[in-house]
């Protein structure tokens, strides 16, 4: 490929299997070219290489969002774009596309600051780009919403500053516009939070879950349920004085048979709450609800919404419902609103649920105005 400085692996070449590989091995991708960019000018080289040879692009920073394999495509790999550099006195920072949070978080730390982040080992950029819901976000917003800027390159080959209406569309509207090359992220106050797990006997279920959607949680906390084979849990990150809303919840939940919540940095509740898991395959269920569903029998994670999440520009979610559903399979729940938050949405025929109507067909447009070839092909594709 021409003026690319990067590795390219083609099948058959030694280095095609790992290469090609998604975190995610629910799918096995088998891209007619893998190009590892090091630098923005190669990312160009890349979407003007798969533009001349009409081949589909997509992109992978870590392959946690990966879903779907896309036959005959050129795969960018982006995870040596990885500067992180911290501005403290603007409370921003300026990411490459291939960084991960526990990066960031490592840079922000020394001067008390902390992105939307959640589980440290996640791309920021498929991340943000798929709306973002962390440990702050109640209390800050979603990712997505704290984007001030984005390098991109355009189907074009341009590269160029994201303004306006495209950057509008990438608080949320995931890889169909471009290639990132580089985020410009809101950094916020978070020195010392008390976080952890606990883990309660399973009989416990329903009296949590029923104190939890009754629990008046102020945007300081933010909190999960977790229910398991045999155990319910609690997961819980709190930021000024916000631990103080769970007593509610563990009234409910009883004496704990282990685990805990403690103080300590954001960084160190970063390992605490999403320790880091080996490649796996993704196959959960999703879904919102106004109310909580019966969940006896289903096993996977209960959230609650709203806070800083209800409130923000950008296109991605559904910012007036209260609570989750991600079950370990997919589960009809009844209640259900339909609605869905591309993140952690699999099934990418469901794309167009993960926004209001009226910002999908704003995307939609966008779509067809920035890739009208549908050059960008990521996992859940706009329009289509
Ligand atoms: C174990 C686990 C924990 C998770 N925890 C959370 C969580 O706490 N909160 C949350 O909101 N989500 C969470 N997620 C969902 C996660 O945010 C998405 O899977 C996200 O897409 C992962 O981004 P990535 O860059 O790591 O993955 P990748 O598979 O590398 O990228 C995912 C998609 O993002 C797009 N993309 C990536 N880089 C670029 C770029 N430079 N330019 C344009 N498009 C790009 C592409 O379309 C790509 O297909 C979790 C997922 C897993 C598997």
């Amino acid at each position: 490929m021409r003026d690319f400085t990067g590795s390219v692996h083609r099948p058959g070449d030694a280095g095609y299997d790992e290469a090609r590989r998604a975190w995610n091995r629910a799918v096995d991708p088998r891209p007619a070219l893998v190009a590892e960019a090091l630098t923005p000018q190669d990312v160009r080289c890349a979407v003007l290489e798969a533009r001349t040879k009409e081949m589909p692009l997509t992109v992978q920073a870590t392959g946690h969002g990966t879903l779907a394999d896309v036959p005959g495509a050129l795969l960018l790999r982006t995870g040596d774009l990885d500067h992180v550099f911290v501005d403290p006195f603007r409370r921003e920072v300026s990411v490459g596309a291939g960084a991960v949070w526990s990066d960031v978080i490592a840079a922000a730390a020394p001067y008390g600051l902390a992105p939307l982040s959640g589980t440290p080992w996640i791309g920021v950029s498929g991340y943000t780009l798929g709306g973002g819901a962390g440990y702050l976000s109640r209390k800050y917003g979603l990712a997505a919403d704290s984007l001030l800027g984005a390098t991109i390159v355009t189907a074009d080959g341009e590269l160029v500053e994201a303004r306006d209406e495209l950057l509008w569309a990438l608080k949320g509207g995931s890889g169909n516009f471009g290639v990132v090359t580089e985020l410009t992220l809101r950094l916020f106050p978070a020195e010392r939070v008390v976080a952890g797990r606990s883990f309660h006997p399973g009989e416990r279920a329903q009296e949590v879950l029923a104190a939890f959607e009754e629990l008046e949680q102020p945007d300081e906390l933010n909190a999960a349920v977790l229910l398991m084979p045999g155990m319910v849990g609690l997961r819980v990150l709190a930021v000024e004085g916000g631990e103080r809303a769970l007593a509610p919840l563990l009234k409910a939940a009883g004496d704990p048979l282990r685990g805990g919540f403690a103080e300590m940095s954001f960084q160190e509740a970063g390992d605490v709450l999403g320790p880091r898991h080996d490649p796996a395959p993704v196959a959960h269920g999703f879904e919102l609800f106004h109310r909580l569903p019966p969940l006896e029998g289903v096993f996977g994670e209960v959230r609650r919404w709203g806070g800083a999440m209800a409130h923000g520009e950008g296109p991605a979610g559904h910012r007036d419902v209260p609570f989750s559903v991600i079950s370990s399979e997919p589960v009809d729940l009844p209640g259900r609103t339909g609605g869905a938050f591309l993140n952690f949405l699999v099934d990418t025929s469901r794309t167009a649920d993960a926004y209001t109507r009226a910002d999908y067909e704003r995307l939609v447009e966008l779509k067809k105005l920035h890739d009208p070839d549908n050059l960008f092909r990521p996992s859940h594709l706009i329009g289509s």
